[in-house]
């Protein structure tokens, strides 16, 4: 079997002690520092730019690499900066001529999403990244332990920092391009951008096209003639109001508890016990919350991946935003979707299997039987519908994913795989998935197109456990 080559992104938490914390902070502290003085000059020389047009201006404000080139007299004239390693400072300021390039570029296009002039970055709000670009320079991997490169100490050494990760085994056969480390909710992550050899692909027998919806995560149908409901994580709900109330117990309690002034005659505020006692307990939350969505998100692609050889989803539109409580919960399984598309991809890498992406246009209103198209759509609450043209009988979210099936097929000139009766349904499973395992029901054998009637079997049968 040969090999293939992927790239892939590799995030590992890190066990950091609060020393080591407190210097990471500093160094982070310092790189949005820089960013925000280089905008600050960037902003001065945009307006001289505006009056003089001054072709040397564009030389620094308007390439790739103007603004890093001011970081050696910034070095001389403000020595603390001495104190980061090369890279993470230098991709401070990489990073801000990629905001104003792309702030140029979206100006120069008539139509699509427009780029806003680059920001000051809040560093209490944002923990600015540090990216360590070049393989294995400023950084090491020894046995379980990362070790950092700072900048100069006063004495001209260099110095470095040691964090842990909590898990090793995963670099095997991987070759590192670049290490990026953040803080999320209280938590160091380092994040790894490797070149992974991954399986060759398989050769594609059985299908599955999913239709990502709101009422559901989404509804497959595949080449096996079976159908699968799979029920979004409603079981977050819980952790979600748990979150609400810490957070509103949170807001009650003093965030501005103590004045500090420090010593560069700035000042900032320290939040009393109670609130920082609150937060803690949100973050941690959060950070289950993710964990658990993650490993949902897991459960159910390997399961889709057990069974099949090519799994595509609809590409699903995000339609706007939306004000009320049920928009907003839509826009949330749409982030859900984001995910879960992500993880099929890497999913189906690892296994050598498909993972596609489906034009979903018109998949909902178009009988799939006789290609009949409603006119104006169907609105959501429609979950079962008639075909005016031939009378077939539609499960809403299973003829667009009929659809999606055909269009998956034909695009990718798979049609063979299609028996010859057609896209004619056996049977119906739903799946229900919590961090265990896939939990599955038969809904109903069917021998025909109409729909089955549901719930016809309570019994849950588990699949997959502890994968
Ligand atoms: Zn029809």
């Amino acid at each position: 079997m040969r090999d293939r080559e992927q790239i892939a992104v590799l995030k590992v938490s890190l066990s950091v002690s609060k020393e080591s914390e407190e210097i990471l902070d500093g160094q982070s502290r310092i790189c949005n520092w820089l960013y925000n003085h280089l905008l600050e000059h960037a902003n001065a020389l945009r307006e001289e730019y505006c009056k003089t047009q001054n072709p040397e201006i564009v030389k620094v404000l308007y390439t790739k690499r103007g603004l890093r080139d001011l970081i050696p007299t910034l070095k001389k004239e403000n020595p603390f900066l001495k104190v980061v390693y090369s890279a993470p400072l230098k991709n401070a300021a990489l990073r801000l001529s990629a905001s104003i390039q792309t702030y140029q570029k979206s100006r120069r296009v008539k139509l699509g999403k427009k780029s806003g002039w680059p920001s000051f970055r809040s560093w209490k709000r944002n923990w600015f990244s540090l990216l360590y670009d070049e393989p294995n320079k400023g950084y090491r991997i020894q046995g379980n332990r990362l070790i950092l490169s700072l900048g100069m100490g006063m004495d001209r050494r260099q110095r470095h920092l040691e964090v842990f990760f909590k898990e090793i085994k995963i670099f095997k056969d991987k070759e590192i391009r670049n290490l990026r480390i953040v803080k999320q909710e209280g938590v160091f992550y380092a994040v790894f951008t490797v070149r992974v050899i991954v399986p060759e692909l398989k050769k594609i027998e059985k299908a599955l096209a999913l239709d990502p919806n709101h009422k559901n995560l989404a509804y497959g149908v595949g080449t096996d003639e079976q159908a699968i409901e799979i029920s979004s994580p409603s079981w977050l709900k819980k952790i979600d109001k748990r979150i609400d109330e810490c957070i509103s117990k949170r807001d009650r309690c003093k965030k501005r508890s103590q004045k500090i002034i420090s010593s560069k005659a700035s000042s900032y505020w320290i939040p009393s016990r109670r609130w920082a006692k609150f937060n803690r307990l949100v973050e941690r939350l959060r950070r289950k919350r993710r964990e658990q969505t993650k490993t949902f998100l897991f459960t159910i692609a390997q399961a889709l991946f057990k069974r099949y050889d090519l799994v595509a989803i609809g590409d699903y539109t995000p339609d706007g935003t939306g004000e009320t409580k049920q928009m907003r919960r839509a826009m949330n399984n749409q982030s859900l979707i984001g995910r879960f598309k992500d993880v099929l991809s890497w999913v189906s890498l690892k296994s050598g299997k498909r993972f596609y992406e489906y034009d979903e246009k018109g998949t909902t209103r178009t009988c799939h039987v006789c290609g009949y198209v409603v006119e104006g759509g169907l609105s959501p609450e429609i979950r079962e519908w008639e075909c005016d043209a031939c009378t077939s009988s539609h499960i809403r979210d299973e003829n667009a994913a009929k659809n999606g099936l055909k269009k998956v097929l034909r695009d990718l000139t798979l049609e063979n795989l299609v028996p010859g009766s057609g896209l004619v349904l056996h049977k119906r499973w739903a799946w229900c998935a919590r961090p265990s395992g896939v939990f599955t029901t038969l809904r109903g054998q069917c021998s025909d197109n109409v729909a089955a009637p549901r719930n016809s079997t309570k019994d849950m049968i588990v699949l997959d456990q502890n994968i």
